[in-house]
């Protein structure tokens, strides 16, 4: 990376500012679901508390639109820190104004605080340049952490004012793109794609630069009925994007053009109607019935898709065979995940449906990287540079 690590500033005793993705799930009865977002942090905090500077860490969580909302308070996160931490956390209830200043003032070394969630204030997401001042200016060095938010310009990702503040990558982000240069920039071959989910349309960029890297492409999830589809078959009452049938034609011929092979589901989970309860049968892709939907992969396409990677020596991979969410046609997904953990090439998924399937079936830490960012890991997958990381000051 060309930009200024966290290792190549000097933090000791420092009052450092950092930027983490601590946006968590939350279940209905309001308690965290998975506090993986905080500990991706961790190395960065203990580092810091290694080289005994006073902590403050900035984040956001759900889409308040600048406003207060009680259910979208970082209180709980300050909890879990301290719980993973074992030490306080300061929670500081504004991540502006005068009493963040006085209590960060305040402050000892070794010392950690979490201020309120920056949505709070419109200026975050509008790059307010004052919100963005007022906010940088409670801290003598900026850490970058949030990689999942890389992807967005608001003002505790760029706001900064490099002739000011020195603004650094902390160590999640470094192994995020350390990661993505193994699998992109600099790839042992094969290197095979995965891509699901439901459309077409989110992927055709992602699908067009991922032709230039990667050696073989599978694609499942419903994005499959539209190629499908456009190759002239009739896929029932599947989900289809009918504006997206030309583009998906011309990928074809743009794979086909680059040597890229390209993998489509040959059978199907069919249900009479997208409902868990209602009648479902294994089909080949030829004979999904015409009002049913295709909800999943079947046995057959499992199969073909592990043939496939079995000389892989890089697989990445983005969204759900399926509609796994019903474990009705949840099967693909975690066959899928059943490859990638026993598979003995690099794995690299990302996308918060792919990295929940890991993290149902108990197996995340058997895959080489997960992505923390859904967004962000996707804008690199399609050949863009992510503001946040090119706001940074330079090595
Ligand atoms: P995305 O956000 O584009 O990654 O799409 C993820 C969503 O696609 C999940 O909620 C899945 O339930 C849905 N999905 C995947 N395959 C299918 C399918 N065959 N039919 C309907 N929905 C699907």
């Amino acid at each position: 990376m060309d930009k200024l690590f966290i290792k190549d500033i000097d933090a000791r005793g420092k009052k450092v500012l950092v930027r983490v993705d601590f946006n968590v799930p939350f279940d209905d009865q309001g308690n965290i679901s998975d506090d993986a977002r905080i500990r991706a942090a961790m190395s960065t905090i203990n580092y810091l508390l290694d080289e005994n500077a006073s902590i403050i860490l900035a984040s956001h969580l759900g889409r308040p639109k600048g406003k207060v909302v009680p259910e979208m308070s970082l209180g709980p996160v300050a909890k879990r820190l301290s719980r993973l931490l074992d030490k306080d956390v300061i929670f500081i209830a504004d991540c502006i104004g005068e009493n963040a200043k006085k209590i960060i003032s305040e402050m000892k070394a070794g010392e950690v605080a979490l201020l309120e969630n920056l949505r709070f204030h419109a200026g975050e997401e509008s790059n307010d340049p004052e919100f963005a001042r007022e906010f940088f200016d409670l801290g003598d060095l900026f850490v970058q952490e949030a990689f999942g938010n890389c992807h967005r310009s608001h003002a505790s990702m760029v706001g900064f004012k490099s002739d000011i503040h020195k603004a650094a990558a902390g160590f999640l982000i470094k192994k995020e793109m350390d990661y993505f240069e193994k699998a992109i920039k600099k790839p042992m071959r094969p290197v095979v794609a995965i891509l699901g989910g439901a459309k077409v349309s989110d992927k055709v960029l992602v699908i067009e630069n991922l032709a230039k890297s990667v050696d073989k492409l599978l694609i499942g999830g419903a994005m499959a009925f539209t190629f499908l589809k456009a190759l002239g078959y009739d896929v029932g009452a599947s989900l289809v994007e009918d504006s997206m049938l030309d583009t998906a034609l011309k990928i074809v011929g743009k794979l086909k053009e680059d040597n890229v092979k390209l993998y489509l589901p040959v059978d199907f989970v069919a249900a009479e109607r997208f409902d868990p309860e209602a009648e479902s049968k294994i089909v080949p892709f030829q004979e999904i019935p015409a009002k049913w939907m295709a909800l999943d992969i079947g046995p057959a396409s499992t199969k073909l898709f592990r043939e496939t990677l079995e000389d892989a020596k890089t697989i990445l991979w983005n969204g759900p065979m399926g509609a796994f969410e019903m474990d009705a046609f949840s099967r693909g997904t975690y066959a899928m995940v059943d490859a990638l953990v026993n598979s003995h090439s690099l794995t690299i998924v990302g996308g918060g449906d792919t990295d929940l399937a890991f993290h149902n079936a108990g197996e995340s830490y058997k895959v080489s990287f997960i992505s923390t960012g859904g967004g962000a890991f996707l804008k690199l997958l399609e050949g863009e540079g992510l503001p946040g990381i090119e706001a940074l000051t330079d090595a």
